[in-house]
């Protein structure tokens, strides 16, 4: 296989590792669980160690397993390079260890996955200053936007309440003023959307939910994507900018977070993640026309108070999801009507599971304020929006019928 031709987004992950040469004909990258390395003498040893010829140093940084998982999460960004950590928040905290120093600034969107907004608290207690708007309207990033801001931060579509991002917009903002627009594509994955098409210069994925796929491995990645100019960025070190530009970024990541800070991916999970990568188009396509249905069968029954899902057209930014993304994703979260008690209808429930994973293959069932986002208090719940009632559903692969069928029947009280 050539990269002569532009081959869909399937084949391209199927036949990535192939591209690489095939260690013994194997099809799957070999699990290599070594930690050290050998060299042809000591000369090398030391010429790999001061990054004159390619080659692996130490486990921390990286093995051949996880390079090759770096390389497929890479085609699907359509990146100039990737790395990964041990979790999503491992790659997350990765860009703020590596890139933001005391006196910094950070405009990041208040609706967060739980643990990046934790993540800000811990941010700003180290000196960088964070400011939480509401990212649906570019003009709230503006107006928080100071001489020291670094980096804005959004996800995609917001766990749990699936608020889309103002994406285009802030990433001309973040173009025009030279600032580094980091995009969380979890709940998107790039088979839906490739934040690079909006100007994003690092993408952030949690491969442990749809990428991954099976609920079975944790991972997180990041990807610079190439549209950032690291030059002006204030923050890299000398020692690297030895290369080009374009690379700036990625090698100071590489050393002072995953080197100093050690969130190392698992060459096993690596192995999972990519076994679970060759589906991600399948099951995104699945998941997306599971949530749809589920979302209308909710939006129409009269014991639901809201639901909110970016495929509905009563979805604030129903406009932009359709026009940016493939399909709207399998994440989606309603609220039941006063006097329903919802552990009561989450009990009735036989296929749907609760549980606090995401884009597993099964239908995963949360309820938001009394779990994952208990600890932030009522009144950051309320101004994220969170109601008390709040419920977020991550979609599987189920056969649509059985998961309406389990829905309906739990509304009713059977
Ligand atoms: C789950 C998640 C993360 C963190 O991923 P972990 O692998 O659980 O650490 C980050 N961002 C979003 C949007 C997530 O859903």
């Amino acid at each position: 296989m050539t990269d002569k031709k532009n081959y869909g987004f399937t084949t391209t992950i199927l036949h990535n590792d192939r591209q690489k040469g095939i260690e013994h004909g194997s099809l799957h990258k070999p699990i290599h669980t070594s930690v050290a390395f050998g060299y042809a003498d000591a000369r090398q040893l030391a010429s790999v160690f001061q990054g004159k010829e390619p080659g692996f140093r130490y486990g921390r940084q990286g093995n051949p397993t996880i390079a090759a998982l770096e390389d497929k999460v890479n085609q699907m960004e359509q990146g100039v390079g990737t790395i990964c950590f041990a979790t999503g928040m491992g790659a997350i905290g990765a860009v703020f260890q590596a890139l933001l120093r005391t006196g910094d600034h950070v405009v990041s969107s208040s609706f967060l996955f739980g643990n990046t907004n934790s993540l800000w608290q811990t941010t700003m207690a180290q000196g960088v200053g964070v400011s939480l708007v509401d990212a649906t309207d570019v003009a709230n990033v503006a107006a928080a936007i100071t001489d020291n801001t670094r980096v804005v931060f959004v996800e995609t579509i917001a766990n749990p309440r699936t608020q889309v991002a103002d994406l285009e917009r802030i990433g001309e903002l973040c173009q025009a003023r030279g600032i580094l627009y980091v995009v969380d594509n979890t709940m998107t994955t790039p088979y839906l959307f490739r934040p690079k098409s909006v100007g994003a210069g690092l993408v952030v994925n949690a491969l442990t939910k749809s990428i991954g796929g099976h609920g079975n491995a944790l991972g997180g990645s990041i990807t610079d994507t190439g549209a950032y100019d690291w030059t002006r960025f204030p923050n890299i070190y000398e020692n690297y900018k030895k290369a080009q530009p374009l690379q700036w970024g990625l090698a100071q990541i590489r050393a002072k977070a995953l080197r100093d800070f050690g969130a190392s991916l698992a060459p096993e999970a690596a192995h999972h993640i990519a076994v679970g990568a060759e589906t991600l188009a399948l099951r995104m396509e699945r998941t997306s026309s599971n949530a749809l249905a589920l979302a209308r069968l909710l939006e129409s029954d009269e014991r639901v108070a809201a639901v909110y899902y970016p495929g509905l057209a009563s979805h604030p930014q129903h406009g932009i999801s359709s026009e940016l993304f493939r399909k709207h994703g399998s994440l989606l979260s309603f609220e039941l009507k006063d006097g329903i008690d919802c552990f009561d209808f989450l009990n009735r429930l036989k296929l749907a599971i609760p549980a606090s994973n995401l884009g597993d293959t099964r239908t995963l069932i949360i309820p938001v304020a009394h779990t994952i986002f208990y600890e932030m208090g009522a009144e950051r719940r309320a101004s994220m929006g969170i109601a008390e009632s709040l419920i977020r559903v991550s979609v599987g692969i189920e056969d649509e019928d059985d998961l309406l069928e389990d829905f309906s029947c739990a509304l009713e009280g059977c």
